[in-house]
């Protein structure tokens, strides 16, 4: 049976990155898939500045613009009678945020890991972890042919989203939850042109990006106590929330057409597991999940990849560095995620106060306090928070 250093299950943003990291610190890399790519996944694709960032560094972002992924420069946010509107700040040389069509960006970091020397077997369900004197030591798989395979590894990582079998089999418990806060519908429009939009009133948010094929992508976010009627009918509930929430895009959409079919789901669950144990640990949607409405997931999963290649990369020959290094992640990911998830949380809510709207108006008078706003709204953090606080 083939020793590698590391094993990874789930090869998207989460995965992928990790296995090319982990490779490019000289690790011997397994990453392991149940699809095939290129494949698409449930997302409304805007990455943030951190994750934009990252690509830049590990020489992905270039690429990425070269698959046609439109660069968008200008940003504006509507709430009620209030617009504000600037440029996208520069930083690190990036002036642009991007939201790739997922199985573009997928394939992308999946090359990238490869490039990087990580051996790469898509079609591979995982069924279980393999174990060592009580520690994770590799996994089994079976292909969709029927056939099986194993591996041992010095860490094995489940980077296999939300509804992680990996967290299962490793034992990682559900460390805190919150119920669901929203749900989501979006289509991706032909003749509608935009850049970075937001709209947003009390129960209602709308995203607009533009995409890959000059399509642009427009999502409503409504509470999930609306979810049993909205499914019912979300072809209608999405339309209404375009014409309630955001009119002027809802006129302009009006001599557009909706291509593809529309997407969305309930399961904006909120949680965190467990992140690591002996042999092993959780990155991406497997050990924290979050609502999707802050759109910050992608960058999310990458930082989580560096962090745990950074503290885990060079000690896997040693069985007490390693565990010391995996402290070292633990502790990172909760320095890096509980504020994020807490925005979360809260712009999931879907409430705008008096407060908001006060701030709001009071900072849309200047130009310079606008473009301040906006920047720190693409660069990950919840516009609310920061809102003063009253008394
Ligand atoms: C509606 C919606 C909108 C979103 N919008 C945004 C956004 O605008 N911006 C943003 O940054 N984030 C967004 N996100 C979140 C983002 O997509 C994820 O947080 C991020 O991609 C991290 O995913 P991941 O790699 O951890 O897991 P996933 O993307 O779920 O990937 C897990 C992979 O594991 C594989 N897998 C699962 N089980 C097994 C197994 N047993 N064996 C082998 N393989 C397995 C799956 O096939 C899959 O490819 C959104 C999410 C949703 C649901």
């Amino acid at each position: 049976m083939d020793l590698y250093d590391v094993v990874v299950v789930g090869a998207r943003s989460a995965g992928a990155s990790t296995a090319m990291l982990f490779a490019r610190a000289g690790c011997r890399v397994l990453l392991l898939d149940r699809m095939r790519f290129p494949s698409d996944t449930l997302s409304t694709q805007h990455v943030h500045r951190p994750g934009l960032r990252l690509l830049n560094r590990w020489g992905l972002l270039g690429r990425l613009a070269d698959t046609g992924c439109p660069p968008v420069r200008r940003i504006s946010y509507t709430l009620g009678d209030l617009r504000l509107e600037g440029a996208v700040p520069v930083e690190e040389g990036i002036d642009a945020v991007y939201a790739p069509r997922r199985f573009v960006l997928d394939s992308l970091l999946i090359d990238g890991a490869v490039e990087s020397g990580v051996e790469f077997r898509e079609g591979c369900t995982v069924t279980g972890v393999l174990s060592d004197a009580g520690r994770v030591s590799g996994v089994e798989w079976r292909t969709a042919a029927g056939s099986t395979g194993r591996a041992h590894a010095r860490l094995v990582v489940g980077a296999d989203g939300m509804r992680s079998t990996m967290a299962q089999h490793v034992g990682a418990r559900t460390v805190r939850e919150n119920a669901p806060r929203t749900c989501v519908y979006y289509g991706y429009w032909e003749g509608l042109p935009a850049e970075f939009e937001v709209y947003e009133r009390t129960g209602r948010l709308i995203g607009v990006v533009g995409t890959h094929d000059e399509l642009t992508l427009v999502a409503a976010y409504f509470p999930q106590e609306e979810f049993p009627r909205i499914r019912k009918d979300p072809q209608g509930a999405y339309l209404e929330a375009l014409r309630t929430t955001a009119p002027e895009l809802a006129e302009r959409a009006a001599s557009a057409r909706r291509v593809e079919h529309l997407r969305g789901t309930g399961s904006q669950l909120n949680f965190f597991r467990e992140t690591t144990g002996p042999g092993w640990a959780l990155v991406g949607d497997a050990s924290c999940h979050k609502d999707s409405i802050t759109g910050t997931g992608i960058s999310d999963a990458f930082e989580q990849a560096s962090l745990l290649a950074g503290s885990v990369g060079g000690s896997l020959h040693d069985e007490h560095a390693t565990a010391a290094a995996l402290e070292r992640y633990a502790a990172g990911h909760q320095r890096l995620l509980k504020p994020r998830y807490e925005t979360a949380l809260q712009s999931a809510r879907l409430e705008v106060s008096a407060e908001r709207l006060e701030f709001t108006r009071w900072i849309s008078g200047d130009q310079a306090s606008t473009e301040a706003f906006l920047s720190v709204a693409v660069s990950h953090i919840d516009p609310s928070l920061l809102v003063p606080t009253t008394g």
